[in-house]
């Protein structure tokens, strides 16, 4: 038995003796089955192509952890470290014995979010990779896991998995979208580490707000308001988005704002 993993999205499905016909984050119409078709890869298959985890601190107490070459989407998780206990934020589609000891020589693991369910990966690796941490999944969305674990634990609205980091279920992208709130980033400034729930746009003074990013279906007003309104309560300065180099470096709720306004202008008749 196997736990495949989609070459197209990264995320991991539960083990099988033979590849599954279908992946159904990517059979949805947010996602895409590339013209080639649907194609899934073992993690020593993507081990042997030569991939590695990367790993770049970016600010005191956060490291980026990311694949190169890139699997998937090829978004890069965030480990933030707080003095409760450390925290993974967004996953990839791969793990190896270097990332963990990156990991490891940071203070271990703690529990695992994602923003969303294209960013799930392979997050029960890496929970079984640090003695089973918890990894918290928003109920609206249980249905996207794709591989259960007894690692999984479902919330609703807002929690707070250590001390200083809270979980926010903002909806928008999926029902079950969040983001999470870091109140010590930035010498107490704080950050919102957001994936897509808020994707931070290539022009990085802007965000954006998608039910689909590759297939381009918007979001009504009435969505982009709720996810305004559920980070509207927490004080933050840089947004981290879910790539390298989509991050609003500072003046995010500004960004978010602005962002907003026009987003919702060009929905409801562009003036
Ligand atoms: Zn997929
Ligand atoms: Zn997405």
């Amino acid at each position: 038995m196997e736990a495949y993993i989609c070459r197209t999205c990264g995320v991991q499905q539960a083990a099988s003796e033979r590849p599954p016909a279908a992946c159904a984050i990517c059979d949805d119409e947010r996602q895409y089955v590339p013209p080639a078709g649907q194609q899934w890869a073992t993690l020593a298959e993507l081990r042997s192509e030569g991939r590695r985890i990367v790993v770049r601190d970016l600010e005191p107490g956060l490291t980026g952890i990311g694949a190169d070459p890139p699997i998937g989407i090829g978004q890069r998780a965030l480990l933030v470290r707080t003095p409760s206990g450390n925290f993974l934020w967004d996953c990839l589609g791969f793990i190896d014995d270097e990332g963990i000891a990156a990991v490891r020589a940071r203070g271990g693991l703690h529990g695992i979010a994602m923003s969303h369910p294209h960013f799930y990966g392979v997050c029960v690796e890496w929970s079984h990779a640090f003695g089973g941490a918890p990894i918290y999944i928003p109920t609206a969305d249980r249905e996207w896991v794709m591989r259960p674990d007894p690692a999984i634990r479902n919330w609703d609205g807002t929690i707070e998995p250590l001390s200083g980091l809270t979980l926010i279920q903002c909806g928008g992208h999926f029902e079950g979208s969040a983001a999470l709130h870091w109140s010590a980033a930035g010498e107490g400034r704080g950050a919102l580490l957001t994936g897509d729930t808020i994707t931070v746009v290539s022009d990085r003074r802007f965000v954006s707000f998608m039910r689909s990013y590759p297939n381009d279906i918007p979001l009504p007003a009435s969505m982009v308001r709720q996810i305004l309104a559920a980070v509207a309560p927490y004080r933050f300065d840089r947004i981290y988005g879910g790539w390298w180099d989509r991050v609003v470096d500072h003046d995010g709720p500004a960004a978010i704002q602005r962002s907003a306004d026009r987003y919702i202008r060009w929905i409801s008749g562009g003036r």
